[in-house]
């Protein structure tokens, strides 16, 4: 192999080789790379290279020590997916739709990773196993929605996707398909004319969730992969994490909403942090979650207002965290503006309403 051509970097030895980690941090960064995986593809280490945010990218994706580190809450399990798995590659906990993991190998990994316990093994569906995962979906006529994740599902090659993206398309009930993914940030060059051909391989709904963290994360090669992706007539929608030391301020999460939207890429989820283990060194408060994302409001574009979202320990399943507009008082309510001026709805009666 041509030693110059860019290669993804996954050991402790390769990252202090590339200058992401000290030599004398190498054998403590090797612990937690024998634990959980490491992928540094070559988008995200020009990125690391270039950026003027690098200290927020390299939270997200350079291993540090404090992984090993367990807090108190934290699990192998964090959202209960595995009490909701009927077959393997499947997760089924809402009754409209399901989740099919057909790998579990991403393009890069996140080091707050609420699946880090499975992510980066021998991830891959076998034949057989895929063929057992549609079955369930194919005998469980609830399900609507099948939600592609994993892993990574579009570090597959077209002509796999195409394949589960047409299986998917032969059933009857399930009318909309959505493909959660990072490759745009991570490896942006896959989003190909034949990766896209797959995708449309069906007439039903498509829906590309992305996601992104920071702005610095929407470079031109990004944001040129979901032009070709919306230009295919596939509408995105955006995920973010939020990280303490990434985009936990009111400028960095304007900046990475206004990006998404800019990108025609609709702000759908903003996700309080799992308890996955070794991730505390990126847990916000949820007060503080809710305060920056009410600063968004009434300053932002309505577009660029993502629902900050939890997904409760255990699999409860997702709840909205945003609140504190809204209050009931003897039957009619207390509406806080953006500003912190409180008003009564409905509106009361106008003194005038006898003379007119
Ligand atoms: C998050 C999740 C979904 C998708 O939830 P939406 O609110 O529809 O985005 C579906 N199934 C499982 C198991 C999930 O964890
Ligand atoms: S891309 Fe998604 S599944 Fe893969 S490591 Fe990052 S957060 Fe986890």
């Amino acid at each position: 192999m041509n030693s110059l051509a860019p290669r993804t970097l996954s050991s402790a030895s390769d990252l202090a080789a590339a200058g992401l980690i000290a030599e004398d941090e190498a054998a403590d960064v090797a612990r937690v790379t024998a634990r959980y995986a490491v992928a540094i593809p070559p988008a995200i280490h020009d990125l690391l290279r270039s950026s003027a945010n690098a200290p927020a990218l390299m939270r997200q994706f350079v291993p540090t020590s404090h992984e090993l580190a367990l807090a108190e809450g934290e699990n192998d399990d964090p959202i209960g997916d595995h009490a909701h798995s009927p077959v393997k590659g499947i997760v089924h906990r809402y009754p409209d739709r399901a989740l099919l993991l057909p790998t579990l190998t991403c393009a890069v990994y996140c080091r707050f990773c609420f699946r880090r316990e499975d992510v980066g093994g021998a991830g891959v569906l076998t034949p057989a196993e895929m063929d057992a995962a549609l079955d369930y979906i194919r005998a469980t006529p609830a399900i609507w929605e099948v939600i592609l994740t994993g892993g990574d599902p579009l570090i597959l090659s077209a002509r796999r996707i195409g394949e589960i993206i047409r299986a998917l398309d032969d059933i009857a009930h399930v009318q909309v398909i959505r493909v959660h993914t990072r490759v745009p940030v991570a490896a942006p060059e896959r989003i190909d004319a034949a990766l896209i051909e797959a995708l449309r391989s069906t007439g039903k709904a498509v829906y590309v969730a992305i996601h992104c963290n920071h702005a610095a994360e929407l470079t031109p090669a990004m944001r040129a992969a979901c032009g070709r992706l919306s230009d295919a007539g596939i509408p995105l929608l955006g995920q973010t994490v939020l990280l303490k030391g990434v985009n936990d301020t009111p400028e960095a999460l304007e900046a990475v909403m206004r990006g998404l939207v800019a990108a025609r890429v609709k702000p759908y989820y903003l996700h309080q942090l799992d308890y996955a283990p070794g991730t505390s060194q990126f847990r916000v408060p949820v007060e503080e979650g809710r305060a920056l994302v009410k600063s968004l409001r009434g300053r932002v574009s309505g577009l660029a207002q993502p629902t900050y979202i939890l997904d409760i320990p255990g699999g409860a399943g997702k709840v909205p965290l945003t609140g504190g507009y809204v209050s009931e008082e003897n039957g009619s309510f207390a509406i806080e503006d953006p500003t912190g001026t409180v008003h009564s709805y409905p509106p009361a009666p106008s003194a005038e309403t006898d003379d007119a």
